[in-house]
């Protein structure tokens, strides 16, 4: 079924990032209405679970409300809580701090690689002490962190190691998906993210015991719906622990099946966008391109830039959006947010975080916009240096 991308509109603005989502989600949606089962835990969250631990090579698969539920069951999975500390990798949107401070743990954040902006495993050891508990690695803008070095480093220390995968997924790591290059990984579905319903999240794993903890935690602390519904009789749940409510609505279910499916074609289309732009801005002498190391591939969740130290940022964002443009930052150095108080210094990633340009990056982007963007970025560049 075709969409109209919004984005498509000849000389209107273009958009840092947008949904693909059109008939076939909707037909899905009306489905959802006719069933009569809109809340959580029904049978088309059910089939999205199972579905998505298929295409990341999991045993199993956990719908959540978002990234950041998944990410905090993930660490109570962990008894993790006051008195721990967990390292996290800084350059990140600071859910992923967030997650560890609602435990009432400590996040200690470890500094990242220049090129890549993932986590270095380095700076992480380094950080390794009695309190700690376990590290949180982050997919930056969809690039997999170094799993290797991180999951020896995790073993080694008897650490739990969980990804931070919510705009990776689609990416690879030695071939194999993200989500399932550690013990536990977690996506995002939220509007700017590979596949979307609006918002939403998923929690993968291959261990039954970390899926059943995971599944109590998101749902109150007790036994799903669904398989209540199944039983005939009345049959009072008992509520064992205190869980959350972190569950998937039905409709969100059935739209993300629906971009599930769809997720070869939006990373195809993602890809294209990526080499077009490395391709025509390859010798911008004031730029450094994405780096993709050659064991892994990337979902392009975002595409950022990285201005060389002379070029005025603001003025830079300042030129696109005069074009009708979009930009943004790359993401955020979490160790400079108030909110996590006084913490040691992360110099490459407070780097990152005043270099990086995200540009306009999704699958409805045409050839001519990537063009237009091409070369408003660099005009932009040119001459936000010269002055
Ligand atoms: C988007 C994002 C999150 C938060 O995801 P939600 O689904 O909005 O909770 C967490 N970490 C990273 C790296 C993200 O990009």
């Amino acid at each position: 079924m075709g969409q109209p991308p919004p984005a498509a509109v000849a000389g209107g603005a273009i958009a840092l990032g947008q949904p693909t989502l059109g008939a076939e989600e909707l037909a899905a949606v009306a489905d959802v209405f006719t069933s009569g089962w809109v809340a959580g835990k029904g049978p088309v969250g059910e089939a999205f679970e199972g579905e998505l631990a298929t295409a990341v090579g999991t045993t199993h698969a956990l719908a959540v409300s978002n990234c950041t539920a998944a990410l905090h069951v993930a660490l109570l999975v962990h008894g993790v809580g006051q008195g721990d500390e967990v390292i996290v990798a800084d350059y990140t949107f600071p859910a992923t701090g967030h997650a560890v401070l609602y435990t009432g743990a400590k996040p200690v954040f470890a500094d990242v690689h220049a090129d890549t902006a993932t986590v270095d495993p380095g700076a992480v050891a380094a950080l390794i002490g009695p309190r700690t508990a376990g590290v949180i690695a982050v997919d930056v803008a969809g690039l997999p962190a170094d799993y290797e070095e991180l999951r020896a480093l995790a073993d080694r220390h008897k650490l739990f190691l969980i990804a931070d995968a919510a705009c990776s997924l689609g990416a690879t790591y030695w071939g194999r998906p993200a989500g399932s290059l550690s013990p536990i990984g977690c996506f995002s579905f939220q509007g700017r993210k590979v596949i979307t319903a609006g918002e939403g999240g998923a929690l993968v794993t291959d261990d039954e015991v970390v899926w059943a903890r995971a599944r109590s935690i998101h749902a109150f602390g007790v036994e799903s719906a669904l398989h209540r519904a199944a039983v005939a009789e009345l049959r009072v749940p008992r509520f064992i622990e205190l869980g959350y409510n972190y569950k998937m609505s039905e409709v969100a279910a059935a739209i993300l099946r629906v971009q599930l499916r769809r997720l070869p074609e939006f990373l195809a289309a993602r890809r294209r966008v990526a080499d077009r732009y490395s391709e025509i801005l390859a010798d911008l002498e004031l730029v450094t391109l994405p780096r993709i190391p050659s064991d892994r591939s990337h979902s392009w969740q975002s595409y950022i830039l990285t201005l060389a130290s002379g070029v005025n940022r603001d003025a830079v964002a300042t030129a696109l959006r005069a074009q009708s443009v979009e930009c943004t930052i790359g993401t955020y150095a979490s160790h400079l947010q108030p909110v996590y108080g006084d913490t040691h210094a992360c110099p490459v990633s407070a780097d990152l975080f005043a270099r990086h340009l995200a540009i306009p990056m999704h699958a409805n982007l045409t050839e001519s916009q990537v063009e237009r963007v091409a070369a408003a970025v660099r005009e932009a560049v040119e001459k936000a240096c010269a002055r």
